[in-house]
């Protein structure tokens, strides 16, 4: 039968989860392979070319992560680890090694498949150059004019310092996943130092005050605590 939906890999070695994620995927459309170790993950991978995996990184013969750090030697299918573990750790390691998202089980469906759809949109504008400089981005009532380096809520200019307008322009542009500490550091200062949390935490304090974000509130960018920053997708 030939299909045209989106193809993703489920790598998950407990039954009852690999099957619900299936299911879960079906009902949404998706077309669904599954695998319950890393190398019938790797195997899979090579002959069904996914769209995107979702990997579990407790697996019974070599760690997700493993399989991670394999396929990025070559490609750049997106990939969400669904893990038990909660340690943060893991979740900085898997992004700082080309995962493209988290998520933590415990998890409800509906934010399950809102994450699989945002990491397929955020691939296919990068393959379509969609959010290159001279576009605008848009979320709510934020706008972002990348050719002029400005900013508006609500229509209202924001007066950001450089470094501030920067940080916001790189999250905006991977908006619905996380960015690591240290990935936003190295693109926007280069380099790494003992300052440089505390740095970008200051300007992301500076940044909030200037969106008119009141505490608890998301206002456009959450802090995935211990982990990094996550600029939000329209209307979440
Ligand atoms: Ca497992």
């Amino acid at each position: 039968m030939i299909s045209n939906k989106y193809k993703i890999l489920v790598i998950e070695d407990e039954s009852n989860i690999k099957n619900l994620l299936k299911a879960l995927l079906e009902t949404s459309g998706y077309q669904v392979i599954t695998a319950k170790s890393c190398q019938s993950g790797q195997t899979q991978f090579i002959s069904h070319r996914p769209d995107l995996v979702i990997l579990d990184l407790g697996l019974p013969d070599f760690d997700g992560m493993t399989f991670l750090k394999e396929i990025r030697k070559e490609s750049l299918t997106p990939v969400i680890i669904v893990s038990a573990r909660s340690e943060d750790k893991d979740k900085v390691d898997a992004l700082d090694f080309g995962a493209n998202d988290y998520i933590t089980k415990p998890f409800s469906s509906a934010e399950l498949v809102a994450r699989v759809r945002s990491a397929l949109r955020n691939s296919r504008h990068s393959a379509d150059e969609g959010r290159l400089p001279g576009g605008k981005f848009e979320s709510d009532g934020l706008v972002i004019d990348y050719d002029a380096r400005r900013v508006f809520i609500d229509k209202k200019e924001i007066n950001l310092t450089q470094t501030e307008y920067n940080i916001i322009a790189l999250l905006s542009e991977y908006s619905g996943r996380v960015m690591t500490y240290a990935a936003i550091i190295k693109a926007i200062w280069g380099y790494v130092d003992i300052n440089s949390t505390k740095k970008l935490q200051v300007n992301m304090a500076n940044i909030r005050k200037k969106f008119g974000a009141k505490p608890g509130e998301k206002n456009y960018i959450v802090n995935e605590l211990g982990v990094g920053y996550r600029m939000c997708e329209r209307n979440e």
